[in-house]
């Protein structure tokens, strides 16, 4: 598999340091504010390239970290009358339960800043010692000077980087480019204990510190939106070499931006709209479907009336699924194996190629043609399920659970004469009426059977406070 490494401008062969298992880190959200759509657009496509790198048989150890102290949480906070640790735990909240409604998987490790303070001081010290960093009237900096290598991320020497920077001038740092490891309290402010006096860490060393701490001196990938390369990527490399003097990082992968009207999502130009408003109107499949059908590294144009096309787009690959199922019992057309084995060929080269989702993704549909076209056997039939079902596990589209018409129909007529012509709602219900019939007479071996082979068929018993409901499974 190759992956566009932003450090070297190429694609490069993906081979990981460790033998299968693959390192990732990829910067996490600043707590401050309810997740939107920009955000989900990152760790929507990260979230694939893990569980494909997981298909693929790599054991992935994935660490998204939790920005819960920084000066915009600070801010918010004051404005807000609310304690900031308080108004972090709760967008902290939010974020997750956005995430497990976009179907994105937990991460092996989501560590927080303030859970890693003395983790963070302890990295300071040391580079105070190798005499990268200097202490400047209870703040601690950087010196980029000292990093020879500084700028190779973002492919820029020094002269351009201070021509083209917005930095803050002060009167503290050695030199304008210099940035702060860790950051003096003003008065009042939430602060941390430190050889420096109280205070807190700046925002870059928090992720050298945390990937570290849970993968490693060398990660294999680290990723972000592309705002991160400079200066948040390129800080964290300066830190993290200093300190080891090892390569931080094998592979840089940056994820292009969610536009609106061809500007940036974001809270600050207040053009966003968060995951849980989207997820009123549209499900979480159709909104994955947007993002995966472009390339992670290109700019995404967010519409409404794309969204509307991606949904389109979706429910044609759900129904090529459906509809292949329909067809597995009475399967008895020509063996049609070899010309699946082309398409699967040419769709993972696809996705070997850099991720290339677009391209993956027109074979795909090329292949909903043909499996409409033509009349396949029942092996041929249940190699192409099994195709749609693991791009389904790659992409995280969650298949809709349905009831298993024929297991329903089968429990039902143990126990109901007449059972053809009722719909499944009657049927579960009548069911349902029958198991609490023996529950009442304590026969709960019979009532206990009728539940596990509800379950079976795709329905979920559950009794609460003397009510019994039921429910598709999840
Ligand atoms: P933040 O909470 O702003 O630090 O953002 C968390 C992650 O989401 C970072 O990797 C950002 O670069 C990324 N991100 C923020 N806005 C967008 C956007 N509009 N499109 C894609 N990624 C974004
Ligand atoms: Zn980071």
């Amino acid at each position: 598999m190759k992956f566009y490494n932003t450090l070297t401008r190429k694609k490069e062969e993906f081979i990981p340091l460790e033998g299968n298992t693959v390192k990732i880190y990829v910067c996490g959200p600043t707590v401050y504010d309810s997740p939107h759509i920009g955000h989900a657009r990152t760790y929507i496509a990260f979230d694939a390239i893990r569980r494909y790198l997981k298909y693929k048989g790599y054991d992935v150890i994935y660490v998204v970290n939790i920005t819960n102290v920084d000066d915009k949480i600070i801010n918010r906070a004051k404005e807000l009358g609310e304690h900031p640790l308080k108004l972090a735990e709760r967008y902290e909240r939010e974020f997750f339960d956005a995430m497990e409604k976009l179907n994105v998987e937990k991460a092996d490790f989501s560590p927080r800043v303030t859970e890693h303070m003395q983790d963070i001081i302890n990295f300071i010290q040391k580079l105070i010692e190798k005499g990268y960093a200097y202490v400047s009237e209870g703040d601690v900096y950087f010196s980029v000077e000292k990093f020879k290598e500084y700028g190779k991320l973002s492919h820029q020497s020094l002269k351009e980087i201070k021509a083209g920077a917005r930095v803050e001038i002060s009167e503290k740092k050695r030199n304008p480019l210099d940035f702060a490891l860790w950051k003096k309290a003003k008065e009042g402010e939430i602060s941390w204990p430190s050889p420096w006096g109280e205070g807190r860490p700046g925002w870059h060393i928090e992720c050298s510190t945390m990937s570290m701490k849970y993968l490693g001196e060398t990660l294999d990938i680290h990723g972000g939106a592309q705002d991160l390369i400079f200066p948040h990527h390129e800080n964290e490399i300066a830190q993290s070499e200093a300190l080891t003097g090892k390569t931080f990082v094998r592979y840089w992968l940056h994820t292009g931006f969610l536009l609106v009207k061809g500007e940036k999502m974001s809270k600050s130009l207040g053009n966003f709209i968060t995951i849980d408003e989207l997820l009123k109107t549209y499900d979480a499949n159709s909104f994955r479907f947007l993002v995966l059908q472009t390339h992670y590294r290109s700019p995404i144009d967010f519409s409404f009336e794309n969204l509307e096309k991606a949904k389109r787009a979706y429910k044609r690959l759900a129904n090529a699924l459906d509809y292949l199922k329909q067809k597995l019992e009475g399967a008895n057309g020509e063996d049609n194996t070899k010309v699946l084995e082309q398409y699967k060929e040419k769709f993972f080269e696809a996705l070997d190629d850099d991720f290339d989702t677009p391209k993956a993704f027109a074979i795909l549909f090329d292949f909903v043609n043909f499996v409409y076209k033509s009349r396949m056997d029942r092996k041929s039939t249940e190699e192409a399920i099994k195709f749609f079902e693991d791009v389904f596990k790659i992409f995280g589209f969650k298949l809709e659970k349905k009831i298993d018409r024929a297991k329903l129909i089968s429990l039902a007529k143990e126990f109901i004469s007449e059972v053809e012509n009722k719909e499944e709602k009657e049927l579960i219900e009548i069911l349902i009426e029958i198991r609490a019939e023996h529950r009442r007479k304590k026969d709960y071996k019979i009532a206990d059977y009728i539940r596990d082979k509800l379950k079976e068929a795709g329905v979920i018993v559950e009794d609460l406070g003397g009510k019994t409901r039921w429910r598709l499974e999840r």
